[in-house]
């Protein structure tokens, strides 16, 4: 059968893909349905706007899909940037000016506790719809480090490790991310759900 990765963020869709292999799941990306709308993530939690962009790829397109919502807590900002994580710096913001804000809000703070976290819906056609979550708990650096991955990959470092995710390999970062720990708490239950489905 096939599953559509509701996504438009090619790393994560990558990601997923490098992490996450299902028995007789043909993985189909959000290019191959150029038709679909972004959807809005005004959600106030992860799962909401995980659950959105899961439902609506799976109606618009009469495909199961699985969607990812994710982003990075930081303590001291009292869990900012959240699920503003993409837009910290303002709509339309890139990557770049979202970590060039954060490291400014911290600029001169000790306590540089985050983590990493991601919510996974999958969702029917018929709207029936399972979520899984994952975190990877963390610290960040006052520069970021690295040029692999995306996002704020530059910045965290993830407990156990002294290089940034931006600095490992990636065969690491997916083996302790949030994403990576999110799929492997939904593997079972979505292999027997699929299982299920007729392709
Ligand atoms: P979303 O599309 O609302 O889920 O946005 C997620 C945002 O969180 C991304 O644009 C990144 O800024 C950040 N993010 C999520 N996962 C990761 C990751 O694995 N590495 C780095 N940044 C991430």
């Amino acid at each position: 059968m096939q599953i559509i990765l509701a996504t438009r963020n090619r790393h994560k869709a990558a990601e997923i893909c490098a992490i996450l292999t299902l028995p007789g799941v043909e993985w189909k990306t959000a290019d191959d349905f150029p038709h679909v709308l972004p959807v809005v993530e005004d959600g106030t939690t992860f799962e909401a706007n995980a659950i959105r962009k899961a439902l609506t790829w799976a109606r618009t397109t009469g495909h199961w899909a699985l969607a990812d919502d994710s982003g990075l807590e930081v303590d001291v900002l009292c869990g900012e940037p959240g699920v503003r994580s993409s837009r910290y710096a303002g709509e339309g913001a890139d990557d770049a000016a979202n970590r060039r804000k954060l490291l400014a809000d911290m600029e001169g703070e000790t306590d540089r506790q985050a983590r990493f976290r991601c919510v996974l819906a999958l969702a029917a056609p018929d709207g029936r719809v399972w979520t899984a979550t994952g975190q990877c708990e963390g610290r960040l650096t006052t520069e970021p480090r690295g040029t692999g991955g995306f996002g704020y990959d530059s910045l965290f470092i993830p407990y156990g490790y002294d290089k940034t995710f931006a600095e490992l390999p990636p065969e690491i970062k997916n083996q302790i991310s949030h994403r990576a720990r999110a799929l492997e708490a939904a593997r079972e239950q979505w292999a027997s759900i699929l299982g299920t489905v007729k392709a």
